[in-house]
């Protein structure tokens, strides 16, 4: 049935974060699903994925009332009853242990509406930051070297730079199965153009590395090596933009000083293990070339040294100017349809909403006012991976897990499972009734699914894109900030009167705006940041559902040349396409910062034990866990069963025959899965996806074999370097 009286929507997918704009026509009482060509993320294109989202909207799977106690005294119960429960439960916990006992994981598929009520919720009136998101997982560490480098959580450029670039840099990255349409845009702008070089960093050849130039199969966690190695090549022979680094930089002879004994050419090659030809042509491309854009993703960002990496990397473009000009930018793309979103909320555990700083005490204080909220959280929560030790260890009484399947997806998950089994109080809202994560709840409510709810999500390109309704809810479900709305006026709370999701954006629009000062003001003590939507706190439902496709900042248009267009800019360059066009970072003196960052080897070293080592990501026509994705009979047969992928020599040391079972195992934990023998694995490596849980195939979680190491600054776990052995099953 539609719920629309126009038969056409114009929404966005919900799966990566290339935020593709998708058109839906219902005729017949069937969906048709196509891209919108007004959309400029992906201009009518879409991935196989999105383009097969029609097979995932089947009501089979889904959870349709709210349900209590775990298995097998599960029963179906009210809102009214699920809520009141919920709110004495916290209190409990809170008059009991402290409000440090409650915990919440939450999801990059959350809707920016969800994500800020669920975070207001917590951090301004149960007053904790125990609130992180598997967007921890993803790109944590690109945040946090953002933050480092820029003064603020900024990706500098944006998608068109991609026709606009002389060279694309891809690292750690299968762009062409993990962010399809945005290696589509790269393809054709390297087909309508000779001079476009693409270079792919990646210890795998991936299907990324058929169309490049160059392929550099980097030793994995050695990154930061390889940056370093290029920072003083560039440094040395005179590559170097010395007015660009003398107007807006600082810190430079620092950061040289601290690698200057691991960057001679020879010293990087056998440190990365590329070849020292390789290595010098991709130097001196990257020299020569004036408009490059480096592209990272999770091989970068999924590290323990994850953060140090992206710093090397952004180094790299501020030493040559490379950066907010057309064409030229580091540019992290993010995994999650929300994961942008969710840093505009304040999302992870150690940040406060709006890029507001969790550890100073005035944006604490303008949050706490601007929320009338009783209290603030005032010190960073425990982050993913430490959170459900938390859980485990009894610190953590009682969690509420939003979108997310943290016993497949998390490092180390039979650890998760211990952390809920012994859990006093588990919360799930999911659409799907049985998970691997819903088999520990006590309370289980029912969310909306993609073509049900409504509210906005932010691309990797700060893009702000309408997901709009286009589906009755099913059953009773019902939206994920209407659950948090509800627990928190059972608890007493005033600020959740919200009744649309108009309501709650204007509200984030405005707390965006709220006490953001002038660029040329900023001190240590002002609450400047670019991440500013003035110009949308005055939608109302009806100009809020027409909301256009559009770049933040979203400003009043006489702010707009103070803040992001100061100087000479040129005439197709939006304001927010470019945001440190004129080189003004977001630090205090608004100089961008080097940071100093020294080669360091993954956490957990190969031994005899061990001699493998892991790396694990994404396959093409699968999203997260399955539980959409799976529903499609199309998506399900590019492959149908986990694998690993094993290089022949290691294939025949270890015994391993083609398509026969292995067992993957490491200090942490095993499971089985199919071989898949390949020359595009290096020696000594071997790869495995993270989608199959123990609901789709048994003992088929690769979750739990991964090392729970994380990196010291963001907390995102190395899931590109475990040790393991692998033999037949
Ligand atoms: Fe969806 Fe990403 Fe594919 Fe676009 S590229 S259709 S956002 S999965």
């Amino acid at each position: 049935p539609l719920i629309s009286a126009d038969p056409v929507t114009l929404t966005t997918c919900p799966y990566c974060g290339v935020g593709c704009g998708v058109k839906v026509t219902q005729t017949a009482g069937q969906v048709h699903v196509e891209g919108d060509t007004g959309h400029p993320a992906n201009y009518g294109k879409l991935c196989i994925k999105g383009s097969n989202l029609g097979d995932t909207l089947g009501l089979s799977t889904r959870l349709l009332q709210p349900q209590k106690n775990r298995k097998p005294g599960r029963q179906a119960i009210s809102w009214d009853e699920a809520t009141q429960t919920i709110a004495d439960k916290f209190q409990q916990c809170i008059d009991q242990y402290g409000r440090d006992s409650i915990a919440f994981y939450v999801s990059g598929q959350l809707l920016t509406e969800d994500y800020y009520a669920v975070n207001k919720f917590v951090k301004g009136y149960l007053g904790t930051a125990n609130i992180d998101t598997n967007s921890r997982l993803c790109m944590s560490s690109a945040v946090a070297a953002h933050k480092r480098s820029f003064g603020e959580d900024i990706v500098p450029g944006s998608y068109s730079d991609f026709e606009k670039t002389e060279m694309v840099v891809l690292v750690g990255s299968n762009t062409a199965w993990c962010h399809p349409v945005l290696y589509q845009r790269i393809i054709q702008a390297k087909s309508t153009r000779d001079n476009l070089f693409v270079v792919v960093i990646d210890p795998r050849f991936t299907s990324t590395c058929e169309f490049a130039d160059l392929h550099l199969p980097v030793l994995p966690g050695q990154d930061v090596a390889l940056f370093n190695g290029l920072l003083q090549y560039l440094s040395r022979n005179g590559y170097a933009d010395a007015q660009y680094i003398e107007a807006h930089t600082s810190g430079l002879e620092e950061s040289l000083a601290v690698m200057q004994d691991e960057t001679d050419p020879a010293w990087v090659s056998e440190k990365t293990g590329i070849a020292l030809p390789k290595l010098l042509q991709f130097f001196e491309a990257f020299a020569r070339t004036e408009k490059v854009m480096t592209l990272f993703s999770q091989g970068v960002n999924q590290s323990s040294q994850g953060t140090n990496k992206a710093n090397s990397i952004i180094n790299c473009h501020l030493l040559t100017g490379k950066i907010g000009k057309p064409g030229a930018s580091p540019f992290s793309m993010t995994g999650q349809p929300n994961a942008m979103g969710g840093r505009e909320v304040g999302g992870l555990a150690n940040m406060l909403a709006a890029h507001l700083e969790l550890d100073n005490p005035q944006h604490q204080q303008l949050v706490q006012n601007f929320w009338h909220s009783p209290l603030i959280a005032d010190k960073p929560g425990l982050k993913a991976v430490d959170l459900f030790r938390a859980v485990e260890s009894g610190k953590i009484k009682a969690i509420w897990i939003m979108a997310t399947n943290p016993v497949v997806s998390l490092p180390d998950a039979e650890q998760v499972k211990r952390a809920l089994e012994k859990c006093e109080f588990v919360v799930v809202s999911d659409i799907c009734t049985d998970t691997d994560t819903t088999a520990y709840a006590d309370i289980l409510l029912p969310a909306l699914g993609w073509g049900e709810k409504d509210g906005t999500v932010t691309n990797s390109e700060r893009r702000i894109s309408r997901q709009r309704a286009f589906l009755p809810a099913p059953g009773e479900a019902k939206a994920d900030w209407w659950a948090i709305s509800r627990v928190a006026r059972a608890l007493g709370f005033s600020g959740f009167d919200f009744n649309h999701p108009a309501d709650i954006f204007t509200e984030h629009a405005a707390l965006s705006a709220a006490g953001n000062s002038h660029p040329d003001q900023r001190d240590s003590a002002s609450a400047f940041r670019y991440f500013n939507l003035s110009g949308l706190t005055a939608l109302n439902p009806q100009t809020y559902d027409n909301l256009a496709p559009v770049q933040w900042p979203v400003l009043a248009s006489d702010e707009l040349q103070n803040m992001s267009r100061p100087g000479t800019v040129h005439e197709s360059d939006s304001s927010a396409e470019h945001i440190y066009r004129a080189g003004n970072f977001s630090h205090v003196q608004t100089r961008a910062k080097f940071i100093a960052t020294a080669a360091i080897d993954p956490v957990n070293a190969i031994s005899g034990a061990y001699p493998l080592v892991l790396n694990t990501g994404r396959i093409r026509d699968q999203w997260h866990t399955m539980t959409r994705t799976g529903l499609s009979a199309n998506l399900s047969s590019h492959i149908i069963e986990p694998f690993c992928e094993i290089h022949p020599l290691d294939a025949l040391k270890y015994g391993i025959t083609e398509k026969g079972l292995v067992s993957v195992e490491s200090a942490w934990g095993r499971c089985v899965v199919r071989a898949n023998i390949s020359q595009n694995m290096r020696r000594g490596h071997i790869f495995a996806p993270i989608h199959w849980t123990d609901q789709t195939a048994s003992d088929a979680r690769i979750g739990q074999v991964v090392n729970p190491e994380v990196d010291a600054i963001s907390g995102e776990p190395e899931f590109k370097h475990t040790p393991v052995f692998v033999l037949p099953f």
